[in-house]
C-alpha cells in the first residue's frame, strides 16, 4: 500500500512517497477543484515520476498520483496514444 492510497500492487518507490501517512481524503478529493493540497505535496515528492508512470500503466483512475489529477492523467494517456 502506498501511503494513504489503495494501490493495486506495492511498489518499492512507495517507501519514499511524501504522501505516506497523509489523510487519504487529501489524495482522493471529491472534485478536481479540491486537489490543490495533494498536488502541493506531490510537487516536492522524490518519487513523483515513478508514481506517475505507475498510475498510468496501472490505470489508476481515481485520486491524485504523480502530481496529476484523474483528468490530467487521461489527457497524458490520450497524447501518448496519438504519438505512438
Ligand atoms: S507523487 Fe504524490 S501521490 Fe505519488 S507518491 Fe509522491 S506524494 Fe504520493
Amino acid at each position: 500500500m502506498k501511503g494513504p492510497k489503495v494501490s493495486k500492487v506495492t511498489q518499492p518507490w512507495m517507501e519514499q512517497a511524501s504522501c505516506r501517512g497523509a489523510n487519504p481524503d487529501t489524495f482522493y478529493p471529491v472534485s478536481e477543484d479540491l486537489a490543490g493540497p495533494a498536488l502541493k505535496i506531490c510537487a516536492s515528492c522524490p518519487v513523483r515520476e515513478a508514481c506517475l508512470e505507475y498510475a498510468i500503466v496501472a490505470r489508476e483512475t481515481e485520486g491524485v498520483w504523480g502530481g496529476t489529477t484523474e483528468k490530467e492523467r487521461r489527457r497524458i494517456i490520450r497524447l501518448r496514444r496519438k504519438s505512438a
